[in-house]
């Protein structure tokens, strides 16, 4: 079989279709090489090599060997040079992982490989530039010493061992421990060079190798082998990505940015990937190489400077950004290297963005006619969508703040939080529910737990391609970066500007639209998205931002087969969720209407009540208050239909549980404490979950349905005479026989029909269930006699299924998903295997019943993106979910159509 893939000379075995199978890096290589970009020659070695090594305890396929041979013969041919040749200009080469899906910083590259004592001294007679030979050597055995040789960090020292060694050498041979890379002369670089091999040979108990084929084994090990290190194994966890896809290896030829200040490295956006405007966006370092310009240790020059510096190079930049957008048809991510004058294109890959840019590259990308709006509607991450709508500092709060310093604005929004330097203990913090930024100077792979963690990411070093701002856009995090006024010292654990000083715990915010840092909290105001759609500001409406979710929502709009409802309680609630572009309420708790104000005391003594005429009265007590929030709903609805679900949590969770309150209750209620002492015993459950919750409280206590039963026509027939219309939809909870459905339904009709002649009006409603409890799903057919409408409460259904309560899996779930039982948490995204096959079968079930028979969902699950995409599949009318969640679930809903 293939396993290596060439490519160079305008020629490529392969494209930009065999991601899976080259990997990103690799069929994007391949692919600027066949259109003609200036692409050093290369190959690329197949994922399945990386699956095969992993299958076979890490070993090779046999016929790989003389793949690779023939590989690097291709490439001496193209560049004109030799590997591991003494005489003339060695070929040196990069090793470079690839997984399909990019994971910044996560695996590791090996650059100048090729070179030992005696590729070097050619290296630095065909160049005449002694300096830059010893440079690429000394950089060589670094990375190879690091990634392949293992030469690290040990749990005692604070600093890379290498990097120990450079400060050593500044402070001896440069007599400045700060002193940049480039200040060593070529004489120095080799005294450095010595005292690495030194180190590896301490270290290892092995000289360097000297061999570039065994190099080249060595290096080419190392990166399958990064593929099952640590940080990869969290970074996949966080964005699962299975373990089986592998990563490919590729190995190109080097060209060099480090030959002097006419050659350089750089990473550009083809737009700008924080705001998404059409800007050629990104930054550079002459005489350096790559890893340079990411690492974070030199901040570099943003392109635009090349315009002073190589205006030749910018033109060409300029023309490859071109060339690339209009082939690959999206913002574009690159990576270049000029050498003596010449751009070289190292890398490309559809660029990641923050949401905010995503939405506006989408619809402008339209507007040029790059691309049409179906495609715009699947460029927009559905999980992103919601940073377009997340809160941005108050205008006057912000003006009105301290301003103490200014950086890059790397990842849009607002955020404040308790600083932390370090990010163990930033997670720490945020798991004891602080509210915590990630200060770093620079941050690297090791920091993405705190990442994770924080509200926000503030740096005071590195540039926008630089790890922090990478990953926050990924995440979307609010993220500033290099900003060069903070002084950070970790071991004081303070952060200081001039004279003024922060300790860790204070607070800071930094806007990450702006670049700019306040200290304190700075309070925070609606995103224009919000201020526009719900509170109707004129202002907001003009600004870009709003426009394009407008405009991207009406696409949405055009698509769509599954409707988006949203959960809502209040009639706020519901006014918010109908300006996202809800068309109804899918689930109305009407338990949690009981604990606002002094309505909880009518609800206990009602739970209290010992026969049904002591619970008669106090519900005629709750039900003003039912009437007023149904009527407020169905106003707010305009028309649109409401799922209300009656009474469903276990009597006990209203009860007062401390002595205090029960004191205070009896007081109210005038009874003696001990008559809810006992009360609260007896209602005491041992797994509430399960207990007497849901239908069966109606069933047990007929007249609390019908209480529920009146408020909703009531208020129905209210509205009806404002002239609003009303369509609400009863829904009974936790059904799982079809007897218990009948009876409810039983109580509802005659109550409603009670009301109705008593008012002299009538009013439209339907009665339905929810569909929680698997027996309940394998009884649809039973169930849709009498129901109406399913609506899949798939948070229960899951806890049922699963037989796990949501709450309590805290415990297990993280190392379940180590061991890919679990790959996602199922209560946030719908186990399609196991819970969704029993709405399969109560779909099925029920359409045989009653073929017209409505269906939805309102578990929180009607949010995720990939659960909503799962339910367009099942066939289902509408998902339901949290009035913020409701744009992310009409882009998923019409991503699923489009
Ligand atoms: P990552 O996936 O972490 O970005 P890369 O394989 O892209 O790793 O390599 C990191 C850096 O090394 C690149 O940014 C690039 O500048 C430099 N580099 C990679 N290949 C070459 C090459 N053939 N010649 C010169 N520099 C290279
Ligand atoms: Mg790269
Ligand atoms: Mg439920």
């Amino acid at each position: 079989p293939k396993y290596v893939y060439s490519w160079g000379d305008g020629k490529a075995d392969g494209n930009s279709t065999m991601k899976n199978l080259l990997g990103g890096k690799g069929a994007n290589l391949a692919e600027m090489s066949r259109i003609g970009l200036p692409v050093p020659a290369g190959f690329t070695v197949t994922t399945e090599v990386c699956t095969y090594f992993y299958d076979n305890g890490r070993k090779y396929p046999k016929e790989l060997q003389a793949q690779i041979e023939e590989g690097i013969a291709k490439m001496e041919k193209s560049m004109g040079t030799k590997f591991g040749d003494a005489s003339g200009f060695p070929l040196l080469v990069a090793v470079r992982s690839g997984a399909r899906d990019s994971m910044p910083g996560m695996m590791d590259t090996i650059l100048n490989l090729g070179l030992n004592d005696e590729t070097v001294v050619a290296l630095e007679k065909a160049t005449n530039n002694p300096r830059f030979a010893w440079d690429c050597y000394r950089r060589f055995i670094q990375m190879y010493g690091d990634v392949v040789l293992g030469v690290q960090k040990r749990p005692n020292e604070d600093h890379e061992p290498f990097e120990m060694v450079i400060e050593h050498a500044k402070a001896e041979l440069l007599g400045d421990a700060d002193a940049e890379d480039t200040a060593f002369s070529a004489e120095q670089l080799q005294e450095v060079i010595a005292r690495f091999k030194k180190l590896v040979k301490e270290r290892t108990g092995k000289d360097f190798p000297t061999s570039p084929w065994e190099q080249l084994q060595g290096a080419i090990g190392a990166v399958f082998g990064s593929w099952m290190n640590d940080r990869a194994i969290v970074y996949r966890r966080k964005y699962n990505i299975p373990a089986e896809w592998g990563t490919a290896v590729n190995v190109q030829a080097m060209v060099f940015g480090n030959t002097g200040e006419e050659s350089g490295s750089g990473v550009a956006f083809t737009r700008d990937p924080a705001t998404g405007e059409k800007v050629f966006y990104g930054e550079f370092l002459m005489n350096a190489q790559g890893e340079d310009v990411v690492a974070g240790v030199r901040t570099p020059d943003p392109v635009a400077l090349l315009a002073k510096k190589q205006p030749s190079s910018l033109k060409e930049l300029e023309r490859i950004r071109k060339v690339l957008e209009s082939h690959f048809k999206d913002m574009q991510d690159f990576e270049f290297t000029i050498q003596e004058g010449k751009v070289y294109m190292l890398q490309t890959r559809n660029g990641k963005r923050t949401g905010v840019a995503a939405v506006r590259i989408a619809c402008e990308m339209v507007k040029e006619k790059l691309i049409d709006w179906k495609t715009a509607v699947n460029r927009v991450p559905a999980d992103q969508l919601e940073q377009v709508l997340a809160p941005i500092f108050d205008a006057k709060a912000a003006k009105a703040a301290k301003q103490i310093a200014v950086g890059l604005p790397a990842g849009p929004g607002a955020a404040s939080g308790k600083i932390y330097f370090n990010a163990d203990r930033a997670a720490e913090a945020a798991a004891k529910g602080q509210k915590v930024l990630l200060v770093r100077v620079e941050t690297s792979p090791e920091d993405l737990r705190g990442m994770i963690a924080a509200e926000g990411i503030l740096t005071a070093r590195g540039g926008v391609s630089s790890h922090a701002a990478l990953v926050a856009r990924q995440m979307g995090k609010v993220c500033v970066c290099g900003a060069a006024a903070l002084q950070v010292d970790y071991d004081a654990r303070t952060l200081s500007v001039g004279k003024a000083q922060w300790k860790e715990g204070d607070f800071l915010s930094i806007d990450g639209t702006s670049g700019a840092v306040f200290s304190g909290e700075v309070p925070t105001a609606p995103s224009e998205v919000i201020q526009g759609l719900i509170k109707g500001n004129k202002k907001a409406q003009k600004s870009g931002t709003y426009k394009n979710f407008v405009q991207l929502m009406d696409w949405c709009k055009k698509v769509t087969k599954l409707q988006v409802r949203t959960n809502a309680d209040t009639p706020e609630q519901t006014e918010q969720a109908i300006a996202f572009g809800a068309v109804g309420i899918g689930l109305t708790r009407t338990e949690h209407m009981f604990f606002e104000g002094d309505r909880i005391d009518a609800m206990r003594e009602m739970i209290l009540a010992r026969n049904t005429e002591a619970r008669e009265a106090a519900l005629a007590k709750l039900l003003p208050f039912q009437r007023k929030d149904f009527f407020g709903i169905f106003k707010a609805l305009k028309g649109f239909p409401a799922t209300i679900r009656f009474l469903d949590p276990p009597l006990h969770e209203f009860l007062p549980h401390t002595k205090e309150q029960q004191l205070d209750l009896a007081h109210k209620l005038n009874i003696p404490v001990e008559d809810i002492m006992s009360r609260v015993a007896e209602l005491h459950e041992f797994n509430p979950m399960l207990g007497f919750r849901g239908c069966r409280l109606g069933i047990c206590y007929p007249e609390i349905t019908r209480m529920q039963t009146r408020a909703v026509i009531e208020a129905a027939i209210q509205a009806k005479k404002k002239g609003i219309k009303t369509k609400p939809e009863i829904m009974i909870p936790l059904i799982g026989f079809g007897k218990e459905l009948e009876i409810q339904v039983a109580t509802v009709h005659a109550e409603a029909k009670a009301v109705m002649k008593e008012q002299k009006t009538k009013v439209a409603y339907s009665v339905g269930t929810m569909i929680e409890v698997p027996r309940g799903a394998l009884t649809a057919d039973e169930v849709a006699k009498t129901a109406e409408f399913f609506s899949f409460g798939t948070n229960d259904l899951t806890q049922t299924t699963l037989g796990m309560s949501r709450d309590d899996s805290g415990s297990f779930l993280a190392p379940y998903a180590e061991a890919e039982i679990l790959p996602r948490n199922p209560f946030a995204s719908i186990d399609q295997n196991g819970v969704g096959q029993l709405m399969q079968v109560a779909i099925e079930k029920g359409r045989a019943t009653r073929p017209g028979i409505k269906l939805g969902i309102c578990g929180e699950h009607g949010g995720d993106p990939d659960s909503v995409k799962f339910c367009h599949k099942l066939g289902l009318a509408y998902v339901s979910c949290s009035p913020y969640r409701v744009p992310v679930a009409r882009l998923a809903a019409a991503q699923a159509a489009v």
